[in-house]
């Protein structure tokens, strides 16, 4: 069965109780217990839940896994993978990171004696070089946040399979759509759904997916123990969310295509960074493990008052977040990096010149009028 088709139809679609085509919202927090023989079906919605258990086994489907989780954010599915990892563990993290992982990371699962090393994984050289004898796992992100680097998903894998590491990849630009991460041998996938997933700007979750049936044991644990589900009625705006990603995404990627070889041209623009670039760093490595360039490019300008001008004049929105129906401009330096160092965006290449854009469903046209008004004059 092809994607489009799994997206609609693929076991979960359809409620077992009511024959309902939409999942109900079971809005319930515990489930009665009289009567029942053996173990329940349902106990506590901390455990398990009608609707986040369709979300669950649906994502799991589309990942080509075999257990999904479902968390409160995206944030919640990567801390949560984190709490595989015990004091004195050392984890590789790919530079480039979303943030808010670098954030986690650094200052939050450093206490409990968790340490990482940033490391620029589109080096075999220097994901070896940084092994200790304490690495325990590699954390990927591939295209990375904001520059689009690409990581070889392969090459990392057989680095960390032979050193029985566990494999950790952020797939939320690609969405299961245009990368499976597991297919590749990564062991653990993980989405901020709150992008493309939910693809409307209205709902934060996370998801998790993983083939092997142990981690799949661990993870539930960590699920059921910390406790950072997602609530029903937000696993329902995923289920819905889901069933158009195919849709959405091929519109605003190839319209992404567009805006990014119409930016190169522009007087204004120093820089364009998208793998759907012809002169993409990596971009054969990208095309070998995903089968498209999403929607999310970066670019940077000639100088930073051009940015900011940009900013102030163009007519789409500026915020943070991504993968919505709506184009969202924004500004990796102050906004989703914002939490990182000076020193450390200097290092990464994030200037007070770039600026990220997720392409949403509107006429390609009317964007491409709209950035070049808005870079004019600069
Ligand atoms: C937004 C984002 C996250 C965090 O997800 P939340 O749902 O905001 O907690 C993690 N990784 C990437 C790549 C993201 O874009």
């Amino acid at each position: 069965m092809k994607f489009a088709t799994k997206l609609i139809r693929n076991g979960n679609e359809i409620d077992k109780y009511t024959g309902a085509l939409s999942i109900p919202i079971y809005q319930a927090s515990t489930y009665d217990q009289r009567g029942v023989e053996g173990e329940a079906l349902y106990e506590y919605s901390r455990s398990e839940n009608p609707t986040r258990e369709a979300l669950e086994k649906t994502i799991a489907i589309l990942e080509n896994g075999t257990r999904g989780f479902a968390f409160s954010s995206g944030m919640a599915a990567t801390s949560s993978v984190l709490a595989l990892f015990s004091a004195g563990d050392h984890i590789l993290i790919c530079k480039d990171v979303y943030g808010g992982t670098y954030r986690a990371a650094t200052q939050l699962f450093t206490r409990f004696g968790i340490e990482s090393t940033l490391v620029d994984m589109t080096s075999k050289k220097e994901i070896l070089n940084n092994i200790r004898e304490n690495t325990k796992g590699i954390f990927l992100e591939t295209p990375s946040n904001p520059l689009m680097k690409i990581t070889d998903i392969k090459m990392v894998v057989e680095i960390a399979k032979r050193r029985h590491f566990i494999t950790m990849l952020d797939n939320t630009f690609m969405s299961p759509y245009l990368q499976k991460p597991l297919d590749l041998g990564v062991d653990i996938v993980i989405h901020s759904a709150t992008k493309f997933i939910g693809g409307h700007s209205d709902v934060l979750g996370g998801l998790v997916v993983v083939k092997d049936e142990i981690l799949g044991k661990r993870i539930k644990f960590i699920q059921n123990s910390f406790g950072a589900v997602l609530g029903p009625q937000d696993c329902w705006l995923l289920l819905r969310g889901l069933k158009t990603l195919k849709i959405r995404m091929d519109y605003q990627q190839d319209s992404a295509m567009k805006l990014a070889s119409f930016l190169q041209n522009l007087p204004a623009v120093e820089k364009v960074y998208y793998p759907g670039l012809e002169n993409h760093a990596g971009r054969e490595i990208h095309f070998a493990q995903a089968s498209g360039a999403g929607a999310v490019l970066s670019f940077e300008t000639k100088t930073n008052e051009a940015a900011l001008e940009f900013l102030k004049k163009v007519e789409g929105v500026v915020a943070v977040s991504l993968g919505g129906v709506e184009t969202i401009i924004s500004y990796p330096t102050t906004m989703s990096h914002g939490s990182m160092p000076d020193a450390v965006k200097n290092d990464l290449g994030i200037s007070k010149r770039l600026i990220r854009v997720s392409v949403g469903l509107e006429d390609t046209q009317d964007l491409m009028n709209d950035f070049s008004k808005a870079l004019e004059a600069n």
